[in-house]
């Protein structure tokens, strides 16, 4: 379990962790999110012991990270952003050399284990520099996992690989994760939704949304959308005295003679039949009508930026 508890840290004048306080159980795939420069890296080099808080608390199954940093690192696996490897070395090599750095940790036949397990049996002589970069994320990977930790933290270990090897490396995370608690950051929202049971969600160093993936996009629910292409006498007057709806607003899209509608509902309300009742009773024709879901990149967005400067990042959120 990972425990953090009013934790800042501050670089100069930035404040990259404001007053952070989380808990992580044992065996839960968490993908940590939020925007660049949110003060995830930050997080994550604390949590490792890389980095000391400038306040607060964290621990590592009960120990803390600050005055027993031997023990939580024997707890940790790390995978840092960028995957600093050795280029010249062979991948044999880099293996060997973490563990005599790891004072021989995992035992004898820990190589041999953690080449299976990450599926870099293919590329076991070749040197690091020639690798493609999902082989670069798997020895990484293998690295960080040759201790057994229980504990993985994987920071961006999906950042500059192409969707095929995005796809592979996010199953070999959860293939690993089976057995260990997995903290992963990234700003890529797919990898949240394949991959992890929860979802925590900073901002500017803070928390702002901590909860599994479910429930914060049912949380998200009030902000349905129904969109509807009318062809008929004063649909919007009409449409707007229904029960449940907040608003509607004109598209700009509408074929000649029709209205092209975008209808702001309350959560829990199911507009469609009604819609369409009230079409036979006024008789217009319906076009078109088709409810919008609510997308985790919504949800970010709201939490994040708000929703009104949201469109202009939406490409930015899924890179
Ligand atoms: P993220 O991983 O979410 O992109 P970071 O933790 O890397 O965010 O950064 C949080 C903030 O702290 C940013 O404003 C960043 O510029 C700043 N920061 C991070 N590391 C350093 C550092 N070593 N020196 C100065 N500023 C830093």
């Amino acid at each position: 379990m990972i425990e953090l508890q009013n934790v800042k840290k501050s670089f100069g004048e930035t404040v990259a962790v404001n007053d952070l306080s989380l808990t992580i159980g044992e065996g839960q795939v968490v993908g940590f999110l939020g925007p660049n420069g949110a003060g995830k890296s930050t997080t994550m080099r604390m949590i490792v012991g890389f980095l000391g808080p400038d306040a607060g608390q964290i621990t590592v199954n009960g120990e803390s990270v600050l005055e027993n940093p031997r023990a939580t690192k024997t707890l940790i696996g790390y995978l840092p952003e960028n995957n600093p490897l050795y280029e010249e070395m062979l991948v044999r090599d880099s293996l060997r050399f973490t563990q005599r750095l790891r004072a021989g940790a995992g035992g004898k036949d820990a190589i041999a284990r953690v080449v299976e397990e990450t599926g870099i049996e293919k590329v076991y002589y070749r040197p690091i520099g020639e690798l493609s970069k999902g082989y670069r994320q798997r020895v990484g990977l293998a690295q960080a996992i040759l201790h057994k930790p229980e504990i993985l933290i994987l920071d961006e270990p999906t950042e500059g690989l192409d969707p095929n090897q995005r796809v592979e490396i996010r199953s070999l995370i959860k293939e690993i994760g089976q057995k260990r608690t997995v903290v992963l950051s990234t700003h890529v929202l797919q990898e949240v939704r394949s991959t992890c049971d929860r979802v925590i969600i900073i901002d500017k160093g803070g928390l702002v949304a901590d909860a599994d993936i479910e429930t914060l996009m049912s949380q998200a629910q009030g902000a349905k959308h129904v969109i509807v292409e009318v062809e008929g006498a004063e649909p919007v007057e009409a449409i707007k005295a229904l029960d449940g709806v907040i608003a509607v607003d004109l598209l700009p899209s509408a074929a000649a003679g029709r209205d092209r509608l975008t209808v702001a509902t309350e959560g829990a309300t199911e507009l469609r039949p009604r819609l369409f009742q009230l079409a036979k009773e006024r008789d217009w024709i319906i076009w078109e009508l088709y409810q919008e879901e609510v997308s985790l990149e919504d949800v970010f967005r709201n939490l994040t930026v708000g929703p009104e400067r949201g469109a202009e990042d939406t490409e930015d959120a899924d890179a």
